[in-house]
């Protein structure tokens, strides 16, 4: 079934599931020690969701955990596919995945922007004024956007790690004035407007696909369409107490 065609819950989770980088991804048991995370082997595969042992955990324990998976996240290649995911919402209104950390969210984290998107919309942000956005980083990343689909692609042409790549391409996409579901060639397109970039450097068709990933707490972007009548996260930005 084509993309188009196929009920946006089911798109969500193969673009996830389905992603040439899933197996690679933070939370998937290692290859040498299978009951530890891929990401980070000093976790065990249950820190994204919790204990399930008599008494459970206590609340440090629990945020000494849910820190350590998060920061897997936000070193993971499909981090804004699980967050998309993990944000969907079914017919009764609740998140169809409510449990364990998703995309850099917690459960409670994703609650409460579900919560939240109900009760406000949401506003664009204001645009920057250009200095902020005629950093050499910021430009970097911008000229590697113009050319590279793939976050890794991005953060290595930009000559910067993952993760700072893509918070810097979250801080662009607010700072253009941009919804942070705003696809690429949105981004691209915003940027060449405003003389960020010329329009021959975007020397690739740019997809309907991945503008914004991010960091967690505050500087927590993402990507990905999104997907009519479900949870935005990016919409929701820094609100929360957190894209993911
Ligand atoms: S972003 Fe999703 S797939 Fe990646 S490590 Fe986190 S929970 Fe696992």
């Amino acid at each position: 079934m084509s993309p188009a065609r196929m009920d946006p819950v089911t798109a969500a989770y193969q673009a996830w599931t389905e992603h040439r980088f899933y197996a690679y991804r933070g939370c998937a048991p290692d290859a040498d020690t299978p009951s530890r995370a891929a990401g980070n082997t000093a976790l065990t595969l249950d820190a994204w969701t919790g204990t399930t042992e008599d008494g459970g955990e206590d609340q440090a324990t629990r945020r000494e955990r849910q820190d350590a998976a998060v920061e897997v996240c936000l070193n993971c290649p499909v981090m804004v596919q699980c967050d998309v995911y993990g944000g969907m919402v079914g017919a009764d209104g609740k998140l169809l995945d409510p449990y364990g950390i998703r995309g850099g969210r917690t459960a409670l984290e994703r609650h409460r922007l579900l919560v939240k998107s109900r009760k406000e919309p949401l506003p664009l942000p204001v645009p920057a004024p250009d200095h902020e956005l005629r950093t050499e980083q910021k430009l970097s990343v911008l000229r590697a956007l113009a050319v590279h689909e793939s976050p890794e692609d991005v953060a290595r042409a930009a000559g910067m790690d993952l993760r700072t790549a893509n918070w810097q391409r979250a801080r662009i996409t607010t700072q253009l004035g941009l919804s942070k579901t705003a696809s690429r060639a949105e981004v691209l397109e915003a940027a060449v407007a405003r003389g960020l970039l010329r329009a021959d450097e975007v020397a690739v068709p740019a997809p309907s696909v991945v503008s914004v990933p991010g960091g967690r707490r505050g500087a927590r972007g993402r990507r990905v369409a999104s997907v009519p009548g479900q949870l935005s996260f990016f919409e929701a930005g820094p609100a929360l107490g957190a894209a993911a």
